[in-house]
């Protein structure tokens, strides 16, 4: 399977974010939501964007900002604790993209594969597993 670019956002507009969104939508492109707060005059979300390239979710995110959406990249990273983990592959049920591979009873991820939704961190039992934040000059 070829490797898409992936890029967690959280985006903050006003007015109607849904056509908004939709419109500029194109094709190949998947979009995640991994939250979302709404108040009476504002939308904020994060987003998790796939695409076939990463020019394709930069176009995207200059065509939201065209749209006049304020736009902010959020670099995060999946934290997996060997210590802790007991193998108990109840992140593996949950990963909805194939991001936690269970070989011979062992876990194990594949961060290519991950959007950052933290389905995985709820579940774990003993909060082996987790999405942080990648500080700056991290790589
Ligand atoms: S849910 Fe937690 S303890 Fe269980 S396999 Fe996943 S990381 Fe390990
Ligand atoms: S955060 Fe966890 S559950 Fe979500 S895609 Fe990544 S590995 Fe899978």
């Amino acid at each position: 399977m070829n490797e898409r670019a992936r890029k967690i956002v959280r985006v903050k507009a006003r007015g109607e974010v849904v056509r908004t969104l939709s419109e500029v939508v194109e094709e190949g492109l998947e979009i995640s939501i991994l939250s979302a707060s709404v108040t009476p005059d504002s939308i904020t979300a994060e987003l998790a964007v796939q695409a076939p390239s990463e020019e394709h979710v930069r176009e995207f995110l200059r065509t939201l900002r065209r749209f006049g959406l304020e736009v902010k990249e959020l670099e995060k990273t999946l934290v997996h604790d060997e210590e802790t983990c007991v193998h108990c592959t109840a992140c593996h049920s949950v990963c909805p993209t194939g991001a936690v591979v269970v070989e011979d009873h062992e876990v194990s991820l594949d961060e290519s594969e991950c959007i950052m939704c933290g389905s995985c961190a709820e579940i774990c039992p003993t909060g082996a597993i987790k999405v942080a934040s990648r500080k700056e000059g991290e790589e």
